[in-house]
C-alpha cells in the first residue's frame, strides 16, 4: 500500500465546489437573515424556486432533479424547511446530508 496518495472517491468536497453561490451566502451568514426582512424574503424565494435552491444550484440552475433525483427533491425541500425553522443546525445538516449525496451519487456523473 503507498500512503500519501489520497483516493479520488474519498475525496473530501465542500458545498463550495458544488454550489458557490449558496456556499459564500451561508459562510458570510453567521446567523440566518432576519425573519421578514429583505434578505430573509430574498432567501425565502430562491430556496422555494427549485432551480435556483442549494439544490438546484448544485445542478447547474436547472430543477430537472425534481423529476430525476427522489434524494435531491427531498434535499430541496428540507433547506427550505430548516430556514423557515430559522435551523442553522439545521441547514448545516442538510448541507452535509446533501454533500453526501451528492458525493455519492452525482460526483462521479457530471
Ligand atoms: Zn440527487
Amino acid at each position: 500500500m503507498i500512503t500519501g496518495l489520497v483516493d479520488p472517491l474519498e475525496k473530501t468536497i465542500t458545498l463550495d465546489d458544488v454550489a458557490p453561490k449558496w456556499a459564500k451566502r451561508l459562510a458570510e451568514e453567521k446567523k440566518l437573515p432576519f425573519p421578514l426582512s429583505f434578505k430573509w424574503f430574498k432567501w425565502y424565494f430562491e430556496l422555494d424556486i427549485p432551480k435556483r435552491c442549494v439544490v438546484g444550484e448544485a445542478h447547474g440552475f436547472s430543477s430537472s432533479y425534481e423529476k430525476e433525483c427522489e434524494e435531491c427533491n427531498r434535499l430541496g425541500w428540507q433547506f427550505g424547511h430548516s430556514f423557515i425553522m430559522r435551523s442553522r443546525a439545521g441547514l448545516d445538516g442538510d448541507v452535509c446530508n446533501f454533500l453526501q449525496h451528492w458525493k455519492d451519487t452525482h460526483l462521479s456523473s457530471t
